[in-house]
């Protein structure tokens, strides 16, 4: 569905009298064209910058420059001395920022590696370092935060100031949406230096578009494994997707094809006519089969160990809605949610475990913001989607094992079927209460997917990540 707003407020007059009105002027957002390149930053321009002790300069300017960024930097700016003696350890060249100079081109993404920031008065590098910058930031440009986890520190004011970054980058990405622009916050947990490289490619990338305000944990990979590139890393991969007839699962079947991997669709055998449709588009099978079959699991084996050999990548998307105020909701319609949304999930991964699965395999589950900030009317869908965070938790341990992982999307207000049937007024409300104004498209959702569908991800296990827009809902 078209966003007539946006293209209203494009035009010279739309965005003088919404100026004038005071009405949001949604940014056109880059989305990707293609399927990943393998030096996705080739020739842009970078700014990098750090404070006083970070530890992860190394690593990250490793990362950009291995994705073809050029490097600049701030050379006025105090912290400077871990990227400069990153760079002239890996013989990186770095040049300064051309400050007020308009003529030179802008920098594409603002990068700071905030993980040497210990106490209160310290954070005052994050004002000193941006403050001058994001001014000057592109329409679609990225800012990435990198910080230590939190989660894994005792010291008080060590804790105290990394997790202040959380709210920094929340509240610059309410800023700088205006533009198209995201900032995200990478939290890199012991070991996950080395994994770094993938998801910062991720969030500096066209194929991030509506993710923003978010913090994403990198750890350590599976053991043995590599942290390998995006491009290509699902050539010959085995993928389900269910619920892949139409909307969000078409686009995820989509995107994993275009990426190289093979991928049974499967969905309700009442929608074999569209899944069909979109398989055939794909080159990819079709599976007509209930989610909630008590044999769904043996049979998605069966077909997977059959014809491929087994699965790499399984994405639990099919899911349903039968929105009631509780005190009308019947048993039928809690019953019906919670067994497609949630039990299902777990019923086939548990087979899946047994047989079907491949050592390694990647599981992807859909959420959604309704089961992180709850919707009147939706006790029943929120607590499935609730509880496939949790699951996505509590499986992580045991997806690791196998040289594996499992990570969740939470999809805000999303462009589909469903949103598309809602009444103007709350269907506009849900477009526009983001930080980029505007609903995401199942591209959106389905390009995440894929990222957490490589193993190039592979720091990252148990996380959920919401691609909302920084929807206002539960932020
Ligand atoms: P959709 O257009 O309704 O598509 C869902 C697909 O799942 C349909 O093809 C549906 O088939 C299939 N399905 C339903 N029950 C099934 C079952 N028992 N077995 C197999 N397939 C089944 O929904 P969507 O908007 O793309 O949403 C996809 C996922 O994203 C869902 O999990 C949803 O909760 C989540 N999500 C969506 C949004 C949004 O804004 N759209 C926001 C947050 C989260 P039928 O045609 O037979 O029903």
């Amino acid at each position: 569905m078209s966003d007539r707003l946006m293209e209203f407020t494009q035009t010279p007059f739309g965005k003088s009298l919404a100026t004038m009105l005071g009405l949001p002027q949604p940014p056109r957002l880059n989305r990707a064209k293609a399927a990943w390149a393998d030096r996705p930053l080739d020739g842009k321009f970078v700014t990098v910058g750090s404070g006083n002790g970070a530890i992860l300069a190394k690593p990250l300017l490793e990362a950009l420059a291995a994705a073809g960024a050029v490097l600049r930097v701030v050379p006025e700016h105090a912290g400077l001395t871990p990227v400069k003696q990153a760079a002239a350890e890996l013989g990186l060249a770095v040049t300064g920022n051309p400050g007020a100079d308009a003529s030179a081109p802008r920098s594409h993404a603002v990068l700071f590696d905030a993980s040497g920031i210990a106490s209160a008065e310290q954070l005052r590098e994050l004002y000193d370092f941006f403050q001058p910058l994001v001014r000057s930031l592109p329409a679609n440009g990225r800012v990435v935060v990198l910080s230590r986890s939190p989660d894994e520190i005792e010291e008080i004011g060590l804790k105290t100031a990394q997790t202040a970054l959380r709210g920094f980058v929340r509240s610059l990405g309410k800023e700088v949406g205006k533009n198209g622009t995201t900032a995200n916050l990478l939290e890199v947990a012991e070991g996950g230096a080395e994994w770094l490289a993938a998801p910062l490619r991720f969030f500096l990338s066209e194929h991030s578009a509506y993710v923003t305000g978010q913090l994403l944990r990198v750890g350590k990979g599976p053991q043995g494994g590599e942290p390998l590139a995006l491009a290509g890393s699902l050539a010959g991969k085995v993928a389900l997707v269910t619920g892949a007839a139409r909307g969000i699962g078409a686009s995820i079947a989509e995107t994993l094809a275009r990426e190289g991997a093979t991928v049974i669709g499967m969905d309700h055998p009442s929608a074999e006519g569209g899944l069909g449709e979109t398989m055939a588009r794909i080159g990819g099978h079709g599976l007509a089969l209930d989610v909630t079959a008590p044999d769904a699991a043996e049979r998605i084996a069966k077909e997977a160990l059959a014809k491929f050999g087994g699965l790499d990548i399984v994405v639990h998307n099919a899911g349903v809605t039968r929105d009631k105020m509780l005190r009308n909701m019947s048993q039928q319609q809690w019953d019906l949610v919670l067994n497609i949304n949630l039990g299902a999930i777990l019923r086939i991964n548990e087979g899946l475990l047994k047989s079907g699965l491949k050592d390694g395999a990647r599981i992807v589950c859909i959420s959604s913001i309704g089961g992180i900030a709850g919707n009147a009317g939706q006790t029943n869908y929120g607590s499935t989607k609730a509880g496939v965070i949790g699951y996505t938790q509590a499986m992580a341990a045991a997806m690791a094992k196998r040289g594996g992982a499992i990570n969740a999307v939470a999809p805000g207000f999303i462009e589909t079927a469903m949103t598309a049937a809602m009444p103007l007024g709350p269907r506009e409300v849900g477009r526009r209460i983001n930080s980029l104004s505007q609903a995401g498209l199942p591209q959106d959702i389905a390009e995440t997917v894929t990222f957490f569908a490589s193993a190039a991800a592979g720091g990252v296990n148990g996380s959920t990540l919401r691609v909302c827009g920084q929807n206002w809902m539960g932020a």
